[in-house]
């Protein structure tokens, strides 16, 4: 392999970051690579070498160089902005492109009064969301499905889906996508569509980076709002929040944006104290009970031109219908920028508290309707409520806005209306080093995978981590379902992170056969995204 980096390193123009003194990959292992870690500091694998490119071209020279190099066994992961939990976008001893070095270009289109279709942003596959937020906004336009963070990038969240409080408007991320600019695993630059080789297209999207490197897609936009209010109604009902999560996402002619979460502690509520100073002690203040669970719904309504008074007749008439705590419900007004980005206060607050750059073990599990009630539970029986540090995130979206050609999983049960929840847990610093609490969240994320999904997490696999210090550890997984009963809920992993064949195969149920014929279509090889731990390179 050595023989490889050298050949490429010396013939080609590509600009490649690594150690000056060897090729081989032991020499890779070194805290200051970040191509090595990500936003969840679980997983932690170096690459042999890191490729920032230039152009278009030269990453399809690299894969048509690896592709007829039949001799090796590399492998290569595109990176966006590293925000994956489990390493997905690494390539232990292979190449991780850099994609934030292809020149950022950003091109708005508006469409004209009597033009069909839609306006449209052409953005490179490496540009963050907030970049192509401040560019469109330039233009007041701006995209409709949007994810709750915007420094992901493009091509990294279209290989997942992309979903927020809007997605039950306007379907996820990759419902909103007109075009792509795809280069396959042979190197092959593939401009795709619906109408244009569909297969490709609806495989990349959700498709985990598999089947190709995303170096431009074409997104909708729509005329942006000026300004959002923005509603919070607090629950201590499960039954009652998710009724009323569900009345609203059928009120999509009047709602703009319904997300949910969990207030399990005081804690739940510290991130949100920007926009919402007044909640901060409502628990304290409102009951003696320390273990009641609340549970809380965001509502947003945009102000678009029509006159402030409609929105306000609107979001009245909604909240009337609500069956919340009465006194518990608070309103503020932000412009459509500050709402989008709301998430960077909470980023701020956890960077405050050293609570950012520390192991995230998440968890996000697509539910169905019938189940969310079982999941709810298993989910409180399995954590410890008191000291859960993060939001946990639970609102109800529409099948109907997915498109089902893309790779994209959901529950295969029938109903409309699912649920994704995010259990998006931070552990402290002194988590790793200092005691086996990363282990055992990880155990519970397990205990919850087996008791939501039909797959049995047999193995106990070993994993690289890295502490804070980026030292690293090895630890043991095991199952959880030694305590469990096997409840199968009918959930899908979303972000998902399997490490065996068969978990897989039980993962994408209906959808495998395709997933691995567009594998063998248009990554022979299996040279692409050995992150996800799919699939295996070939020679
Ligand atoms: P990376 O981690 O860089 O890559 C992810 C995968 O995509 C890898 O397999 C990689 O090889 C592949 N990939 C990257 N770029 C490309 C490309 N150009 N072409 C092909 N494949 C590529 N998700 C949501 O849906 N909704 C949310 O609200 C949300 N909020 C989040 C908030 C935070 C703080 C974080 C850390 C994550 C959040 N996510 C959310 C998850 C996020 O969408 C995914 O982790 C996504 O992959 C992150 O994008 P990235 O650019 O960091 O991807």
């Amino acid at each position: 392999m050595s023989v490889l980096f050298l050949l490429i390193a010396l013939c080609s123009p590509f600009n490649f970051i690594q150690s000056p003194m060897d090729f081989g990959p032991l020499n890779f292992l070194q805290t200051s690579d970040s191509a090595a870690i990500d936003f969840g500091r679980i997983f932690f694998n170096s690459p042999s070498a890191i490729l920032q490119p230039n152009s278009v071209d030269e990453i399809s020279l690299l894969l048509k160089f690896i592709s007829l190099s039949s001799y090796s066994k590399v492998t290569v992961a595109a990176r966006g902005a590293g925000h994956s939990i489990h390493g997905q976008a690494q390539a232990p001893n292979g190449i991780v492109i850099e994609m934030d070095s292809l020149p950022l270009s950003l091109k708005i289109h508006r469409k004209g009064k009597r033009d069909e279709g839609y306006s449209y942003a052409d953005v490179s596959g490496g540009a963050l969301w907030i970049e192509v937020l401040r560019e469109s906004l330039k233009h007041g336009l701006a995209p409709r499905s949007w994810t709750d963070y915007l420094y992901l990038s493009v091509g990294g969240t279209l290989s997942n889906a992309g979903i927020s409080g809007q997605t039950f408007k306007h379907g996820p991320q990759i419902s909103n996508v007109l075009k792509l600019d795809v280069i396959t695993g042979t190197g092959e630059i593939v401009r795709c569509s619906p109408s244009k080789r569909a297969e490709l297209f609806y495989g990349v999207l959700g498709g985990l980076g598999q089947f190709g490197i995303i170096t431009s897609a074409r997104i909708v936009l729509e005329d942006a709002p000026h300004k959002v209010k923005w509603v919070r109604a607090f629950y201590d009902d499960f039954g009652a929040f998710t009724e009323d999560q569900e009345m609203l996402v059928s009120m999509a002619d009047k709602v703009d944006y319904v997300e949910g979460f969990m207030v399990l502690n005081e804690q739940s509520l510290e991130g949100a104290s920007v926009a919402f100073p007044s909640h901060f002690h409502f628990i304290a203040s409102n009951t003696n009970n320390t273990s009641q669970v609340y549970y809380c719904v965001e509502i947003a309504f945009y102000y678009y031109s029509q006159k402030a008074s409609h929105v306000e007749k609107v979001a009245k008439e909604t909240l009337r219908k609500l069956d919340c705590i009465p006194s518990l419900v608070y309103e503020t007004e932000v412009s459509y920028f500050d709402f989008l980005n709301r998430v960077s206060a909470e980023e701020a607050n956890l960077r405050a508290r050293g609570l950012w750059e520390v192991a995230h073990p998440w968890l996000n599990m697509f539910v169905p309707r019938s189940q969310i009630k079982a999941f709810k539970d298993l989910l409180l029986q399995t954590i410890s409520p008191d000291h859960f540090e993060g939001p946990i995130l639970i609102y109800p979206i529409r099948r109907d806005k997915w498109n089902g050609n893309t790779s994209a999983v959901l529950p295969e049960d029938k109903e409309n209306i699912l649920y994704i929840v995010g259990m998006l847990r931070s552990a402290s610093p002194q988590c790793v080093s200092e005691s086996p609490c990363l282990q055992s969240y990880l155990q519970q994320n397990n205990k919850i995978t087996e008791g939501a999904t039909s797959i049995s997490l047999h193995s106990n696999s070993k994993i690289q981590i890295a502490d804070p210090n980026g030292q690293d550890h090895e630890l043991e997984t095991i199952s959880g379902s030694d305590s469990l009963k096997r409840s199968d809920l009918g959930g899908k992993l979303y972000l998902s992170y399997y490490s065996e064949e068969e978990h897989w195969k039980k993962h994408f149920g209906g959808k495998w056969e395709r997933f691995l014929a567009r594998k063998k279509m248009f990554d022979p090889l299996q040279i692409l995204a050995p992150g996800q731990r799919i699939f295996k390179r070939k020679y």
